[in-house]
């Protein structure tokens, strides 16, 4: 058991970003209002998420640290599901298992404290703590040197961590994020759910007035969002954020249509701040390519992506004119 959890960490958890992915997720799962994402040594050292959300009885505390104990695989002998969802119900056990594990959490009712060192179990127990759940993971990879080995500079995970949190936030304006690195305030959204006011708290005031919506649709897909201005250029491409029907996914080919708009106003090595949402038909579009459902395919995806050049070229044409 401890074994199988230590390879499924491999895909699971290969640095700190991954491991606050899967947290977060959690907590949205969990219905959080707030998240509070508490770094140090971007990660190495420790991860803690705070979130108030509906919290876990005693009995599940201990069961989510147990693989597939909460997944849904067992309900389905379908092959093409069962690949898409072959990580569900591993994210906890594979992280205790290659880490040093607090968990406190409350479900309204009770609260529970679960300790696991290294996939060991050290208490469960219960403990006063507020309404919700909290889980630090400190020491990670401390007993895998060959998965260490992997880890780069704090500052480089860290950049990662900000990344991915930026996207949840981007993608949940109705949840209020915090992020704090070696006890520095990084940013923080006020949950308010609007998408404006996050751009605001996360790239600046300047940056969020700058902002250019964008709407515009063809007979298949319908593009909104917003195209903050070329002066506000970010040195990597993780600002360029896709959602298709409010799912977070990945294009290289999306992303190089945003690019290309953008190329006429912009020093080369430098990438935009866009938030797009497409709407389509799901039956244009497979998420299922890989497991962490990021990556898509899409059936008539030149014609999106002209249709994305074609809004964000007129809308930086018209603002910047
Ligand atoms: P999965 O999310 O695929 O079910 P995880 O290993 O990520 O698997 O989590 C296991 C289970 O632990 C979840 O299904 C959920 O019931 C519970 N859980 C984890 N994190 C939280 C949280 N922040 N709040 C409430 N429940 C949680
Ligand atoms: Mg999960």
């Amino acid at each position: 058991e401890h074994l199988s959890n230590m390879i499924a960490a491999g895909e699971v958890v290969e640095r700190p970003s991954g491991i606050v992915k899967e947290l977060v997720e959690n907590s949205i799962d969990a219905s959080a209002k707030h998240v509070d994402i508490y770094i140090k040594q971007g990660g190495i050292e420790s991860i803690q998420i705070i979130d108030d959300g509906i919290g876990m009885d005693s009995q599940d505390a201990v069961l989510a640290f147990e693989r597939h104990a909460t997944s849904k695989i067992k309900e389905t002998d379908d092959l093409w599901n069962i690949r898409t969802m072959g990580f569900r119900g591993e994210a906890l056990p594979s992280i205790a298992s290659v880490a040093h594990t607090i968990l406190k959490t409350n479900d309204g009712k009770d609260g529970t404290e679960v300790e696991i060192r290294f996939g060991k179990l050290i208490k469960a127990q219960p403990v006063g703590t507020p309404r919700g759940t909290s889980i630090e993971v400190r020491n990670l990879f401390q007993k895998t040197p060959a998965r260490f080995k992997h880890l780069k500079t704090p500052q480089y995970e860290f950049s990662l961590i900000s990344d991915v949190v930026q996207k949840f936030a981007v993608s949940h304006p109705q949840v209020a994020f915090s992020l704090t690195h070696d006890g520095r305030a990084v940013f923080k959204t006020n949950g308010g759910g609007n998408l404006k006011e996050v751009l605001m708290q996360i790239y600046g005031r300047e940056a969020a007035k700058s902002a250019i919506s964008v709407n515009q649709g063809d007979g298949d897909f319908i593009v909104t969002g917003y195209a903050v201005q070329p002066m506000f250029h970010r040195a990597t491409k993780y600002y360029m954020l896709l959602f298709v029907n409010e799912r977070m996914v990945r294009s290289y080919h999306l992303q190089k249509a945003i690019q290309d708009a953008y190329a006429p106003y912009m020093p080369k090595d430098r990438y935009p701040i866009v938030v797009l949402d497409i709407k389509m038909d799901p039956h244009l579009v497979d998420v299922n390519v890989h497991p962490s459902k990021w990556e898509i395919r899409l059936s008539k995806e030149k014609q999106l992506e002209k249709l994305i050049y074609t809004a964000l070229h007129h809308a930086l044409k018209k603002d910047i004119a």
